[in-house]
């Protein structure tokens, strides 16, 4: 598995380009939600095989292939030229694992880093590098490159907004709250806080796991997690306070004995936070292409 890394603003720029080009090639540009068959058509791919059926595969191939199942949610093979999908993922999961797969096809240097017998023969920055790429590429897919944003900040700012195109776009929540901070004309971050209250000092607090920024708020404040402590007292910051109902609406009971209930009014303020858990985790970007 490997993990993600965050690319350059210019990387993911000239990403954004391949991405247009196949958007631009299967007629899919401003269409919603994305038709990915529509994509895998153009890019010269035929409709996505199960990973875990294997049916009349070459017998090389097949061997890969079974290893890879048990570790990765779908696999480009570069020689056969053939998207490997499992089913058993969630929609919208699968869909992103899809657009990340037509990225080892349609980002074209891609086909020389992974042209190999042993994909582990690639540096591993390099290839933290490609999945990213792919990663990428699959969020311009899925949110049509500015269609998102430009419906998204259309209106005041607020997660309502961006939970509600998820379901339009076909995406994770998750997807569509990172893309909605990350690629925002406006200033505005995302923190994403621990579920689970910590104690530092005895003051009922929460962890800060990570932060996300867009591109302005970056450069007026700096990082996110740089402009906070690093454990949030639910008594001081109305942010930690307001974060574990954000999601959930109307929250007439405290979520853990002691804490006090919020209004929706409260929740709804709470436009830049999201809990860690149980709202779905980073999409799992462990594929392997590598399989030739
Ligand atoms: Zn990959």
């Amino acid at each position: 598995m490997v993990m993600p890394t965050e690319l350059a603003e210019d990387q993911r720029a000239h990403v954004a380009r391949y991405a247009r080009g196949a958007l631009v090639a299967a007629d899919a540009l401003g269409r919603v939600p994305t038709p990915l068959e529509d994509v895998t058509a153009a890019l010269k791919l035929a409709s996505p095989q199960d990973l875990f059926d294997l049916g009349d595969v070459p017998p090389g191939l097949a061997r890969r292939l079974r290893r890879l199942a048990a570790k990765v949610v779908g696999a480009f093979a570069v020689r056969e030229r053939v998207i490997y999908l499992d089913h058993t993922q969630h929609p919208s999961q699968r869909r992103f694992t899809h657009g990340h797969e037509l990225g080892h096809c349609g980002l074209l240097w891609h086909d020389d880093a992974y042209y190999c017998d042993d994909p582990s023969d690639i540096d591993p920055d390099t290839h933290a590098e490609l999945e990213a790429e792919a990663n990428a590429f699959s969020a311009e897919l899925l949110f049509n490159l500015d269609t998102f944003t430009d419906r998204a900040h259309a209106t005041r700012l607020g997660l309502a907004k961006a939970l509600q195109l998820a379901d339009v776009f076909d995406t994770s929540r998750h997807a569509a709250i990172r893309r909605y901070v990350e690629a925002s004309p406006r200033a505005c971050a995302l923190l994403v806080l621990g579920q689970f209250p910590v104690f530092p000092g005895g003051r009922l607090s929460l962890k800060v796991l990570r932060g996300l920024e867009s591109a302005s708020f970056r450069a007026r404040y700096g990082p996110v997690t740089s402009c906070l402590p690093t454990t949030l007292p639910v008594d001081e910051i109305p942010l930690a306070r307001d974060a574990p109902t954000a999601l959930r609406g109307q929250a007439p009971t405290p979520w853990w004995p002691g804490a006090s209930a919020r209004s929706t009014a409260a929740a709804a303020r709470s436009t830049c936070t999201m809990r860690s858990t149980p709202t779905p985790t980073e999409p799992s970007f462990c594929c392997s292409p590598g399989a030739a």
